[in-house]
């Protein structure tokens, strides 16, 4: 008989997951307790470097210090107030946040689904109250291959089965387009209907799919002369993650809603927003949206302090060159399970050469023996992303073990 005490500590836990939670999610089967900087240690005490980051939340590496002693000063002040009231804290990040990237007004909420959601509801009411669309008629362009959360409005704009399938029926007033073609975006945009296009500047959850160069900035002028509001959901390339502090930077596009969150709050809590100028953020009136936890003062505390870490640790310039090196070196390797290097900044993956459905699987659960965290997305991608705050005597430390798992597995 197996007791207790011959199975892993690790085992144990993901044992509990698995009788109590709900089967939504497909771990690898490490069970972390400890983050610092760009390490994260598993119940057993063994050390990983993360390279998921969150989702790229954690840009600024876990538990920064100055972020948790913003979390733990105002923690121990008010928490939450609901804006049944104003708050302390609620202003100040207002002020800071639009002020840090140049808009007339922020709204907050927690989760990035809610934000991307809030773009959304944004984007109609501007087409009803500003472009003058028929009551009910307004129409939201996406992109295939989109990541936008579990929703049922943003899987409603995706074309991914294993987000929407089964959970019908669906949102109305969406219509798709290929990814990285403007000219289906032209297309599209000649229904004076449509209210916004709402796009990834670089597809995450899709497996790091970079467009061509220029791409935002022909998408963004077409939506101009179309009137038709550009909308970037950032939530994943924002805050430096692609080295720039915005992904849309790089085409030098501002665009008309910009959405936040992962990062908004260096992995500490929930914590996303969306920008944009007066004409389109007020058209939504007192009651109209909004959620009990968003704008509470311990988000807003924190979100400031993530932000200021960003700006004071440089975090967009690391990326941006320890990037570029880290795909350099990722292209040396020569080996015929790679079937593309891509990404930008620190957000990159490594394209497997497989028609194996476990192939990517069996090489995370490797990297993560060897002491690297990455977790596949869909079975031939590896994204590989870690905190921005990692160096480059780390960065080499890393290509040494992802170099030594592609080679044991091409042999
Ligand atoms: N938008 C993008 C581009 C994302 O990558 C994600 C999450 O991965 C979301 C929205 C949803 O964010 P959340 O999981 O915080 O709801």
């Amino acid at each position: 008989m197996i007791t207790d005490s011959a199975i892993s500590k690790s085992q144990q836990l993901i044992d509990l997951e698995d009788r109590y939670g709900a089967h939504n999610y497909h771990p690898l089967p490490v069970v972390l307790e400890k983050g610092r900087g760009v390490h994260v240690w598993d119940v057993e005490g063994k050390v990983y470097y993360d390279f998921l980051s969150a989702y790229s939340a954690v840009n600024q590496g876990h538990c920064h210090p100055l972020i948790i002693d913003a979390l733990k000063k105002q923690a121990e002040k008010l928490t939450l107030t609901s804006r049944a009231f104003y708050n302390s804290a609620l202003g100040e990040f207002e002020k800071y946040v639009c002020e840090y990237f140049g808009y007339d007004k922020v709204l907050v909420m927690n989760t990035g689904v809610e934000a991307v959601e809030t773009a959304m509801k944004l984007a109609r009411r501007w087409a009803y109250k500003v472009k003058g669309v028929a009551e009910n008629k307004a129409v939201l362009i996406f992109a295939e291959g989109n990541f936008h959360g579990r929703t049922i409005a943003a899987i409603s704009a995706s074309n991914d089965p294993s987000s929407f399938a089964g959970f019908g029926p669906h949102l109305d007033g969406i219509v798709r387009i290929p990814y990285n073609d403007p000219v289906a975006l032209a297309q599209a945009l000649k229904d004076t209907n449509v209210a916004g296009f709402i796009v990834e500047p670089i597809q995450g959850e899709a497996g790091v799919n970079v467009p061509d160069e220029g791409y935002i900035a022909k998408c963004a002028a077409l939506c101009k002369d179309a009137n038709v509001l550009f909308i970037a959901d950032e939530v994943q390339t924002g805050l430096a993650r692609t080295g720039k502090m915005l992904c849309c930077d790089y085409d030098e596009v501002r665009p008309d809603i910009v959405i936040l969150g992962k990062a908004l709050s260096g992995g500490v809590l929930p914590v996303s927003a969306v920008l944009a100028d007066d004409e389109i953020m007020l058209t939504i009136k007192p009651g109209e949206h909004g959620s009990t936890y968003g704008g509470n003062p311990l988000a807003c505390k924190v979100a400031i302090s993530a932000l200021q870490v960003i700006k004071d640790e440089n975090l967009a310039h690391n990326a941006f060159f320890l990037g570029k090196y880290f795909r350099q070196e990722l292209e040396k390797i020569k080996s015929q399970l790679i079937k593309q290097i891509r990404g930008k900044g620190l957000l990159n993956a490594i394209v497997l050469n497989t028609d194996d459905e476990d192939f990517g699987w069996n090489i995370c659960l490797r990297l993560s023996e060897k002491g690297l965290l990455a977790k596949p997305t869909h079975h031939y991608i590896i994204r590989l992303a870690p905190p921005l705050v990692i160096t480059k005597v780390q960065i080499d430390e890393c290509l040494v073990i992802i170099k030594e798992v592609l080679e044991e597995f091409a042999a």
